[in-house]
């Protein structure tokens, strides 16, 4: 009976979500609600920024509550005169991976962020919530939100020229990712869009998204910096590009990523879009992405097609780095006695819940890296940037190493669901 109890508890949300009509409650524009998180190491408070309209929304109508577990963050609204959940989804961003630093044991530091919902048509309570101790999500801030409040910024937004680089319908039914230009100058806008072209295209080239290329549109804003290349302090270029990208994010050389997500997010808000892609203009090997906010890529880099494959796999369905032997910006990142929410990876905690029923009854767990497994699924041991304690689920992936079009079953099953999560598609 007790376990009974738990599965009804864990179905709640997804019954909820169907019983949320979009139009009921929605109009198809976005409330973009912007604040800092601020703390150290073990601290972690939420401050007002701004809430903001947007013109359009495009995520999907049909699922309002996240189906998915996914994330160290999540927000959620409640209609206020009822309490009824309308609008649920998971986030992370860079402050969580930032308190796995070195630096955060030191500094008191705080960070811009950003989460968007459709338009709420009544009064709504926003409520964001973090994943607490033992890996439970708990209660954070909350705000109140009269839609008709005359201090929600309405400006419009940027009048930068939007190009449609892949058009294959209505953005409410489709995965809509965003390109912005970072370190491109005026005269470099042409290349922004090649480069934007080139970059739809290894997406669309790589298995699981290839199967299913229909479902994406890919747009390109076309917002010139005053500079041409972006930062890097380590050789001490400081570039005035236009989203503030740089290397070096959280003291590791090939973390490229911008900490100005107001800006990038002034920028996003020019067309619909449900995934934004930075690229910046620079040769140099980098990039990085977080679950639900934003991949970062450079456009001149050999690497390039498993750079943007790779980093996408972060930053749309929160895949975890397979690899364990690079240099990474976090401490012991993945507790060993939690298990991840992150779908290719486990500790063994809660294996049940992972892939298992995806593998061969034959197969040992964990399972031994032989050439006998080599293009087996098993329970691989190393992953999530430790040798021992996290596994992963295939010997070799594009979540491991750079490799293209290799995503494992796991990752390529998780990127599926979560397409048709924007599309619809159940
Ligand atoms: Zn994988």
């Amino acid at each position: 009976m007790k376990t009974l109890i738990i599965l009804l508890a864990l179905l709640l949300p997804a019954a909820a979500g169907s019983q949320v009509k979009f139009d009921d409650w929605f109009t198809p524009q976005t409330l973009r609600f912007d604040y800092i998180r601020a703390g150290n190491d073990r601290t972690n408070e939420i401050f007002f920024q701004e809430l903001k309209k947007e013109p359009a929304w495009s995520g999907n109508k049909k699922s309002c509550i996240d189906p998915f577990e996914y994330g160290h963050y999540r927000y959620i609204l409640f209609d206020s005169a009822s309490g009824k959940m309308i609008y649920s989804r998971g986030y992370n961003t860079l402050y969580d991976e930032w308190q796995s630093t070195p630096e955060a044991k030191t500094l008191n530091r705080g960070l811009y962020e950003t989460v968007v919902t459709p338009y709420p048509k009544k009064s709504v309570r926003l409520e964001l919530h973090e994943r607490g101790a033992g890996g439970i999500m708990k209660k954070q801030f909350e705000l109140y939100i009269n839609p008709d409040n005359m201090y929600i910024n309405r400006e419009a937004p940027s009048k930068y020229p939007v190009t449609k680089v892949i058009d294959n319908g209505d953005p409410l039914e489709k995965v809509d990712i965003v390109f912005l230009p970072d370190g491109y100058t005026k005269d470099e806008m042409e290349r922004f869009l090649s480069d934007s072209k080139e970059y739809a295209q290894y997406l669309l080239d790589c298995s699981p998204f290839k199967e299913n290329k229909t479902k994406f549109n890919f747009w390109a804003v076309q917002a010139p910096s005053d500079e041409s290349g972006v930062d890097n302090p380590g050789t001490g270029a400081w570039k005035n590009s236009i989203v503030n990208s740089g290397y070096y994010s959280l003291d590791v050389e090939r973390y490229l990523m911008t900490y100005d997500i107001r800006s990038v997010r002034n920028l996003a808000g020019a067309t619909p879009y449900d995934n934004i892609v930075i690229i910046s203009n620079s040769d140099k090997y980098g990039g990085g992405a977080i679950y639900n906010y934003y991949t970062s890529i450079p456009n001149r880099n050999n690497d390039g097609p498993y750079l943007i494959v790779h980093e996408f796999g972060h930053h749309f369905c929160a895949l975890g780095d397979e690899y364990y032997t690079s240099q990474v910006s976090v401490d012991d990142y993945y507790k060993l006695n939690l298990e991840p929410y992150e779908a290719n990876l486990t500790t063994l905690v809660n294996f049940d819940g992972k892939w298992k029923y995806m593998m061969d009854k034959n197969t040992p767990i964990p399972t031994p890296s032989t050439p006998e497994y080599k293009d087996k699924l098993g329970v691989f041991e190393g992953g999530g940037y430790v040798a021992k304690g996290v596994y992963r689920p295939k010997q070799d992936c594009t979540m491991k190493s750079r490799t293209y079009n290799n995503f494992c079953p796991v990752c390529a099953k998780a990127l599926i669901e979560m397409i048709n999560y924007y599309t619809g598609d159940k």
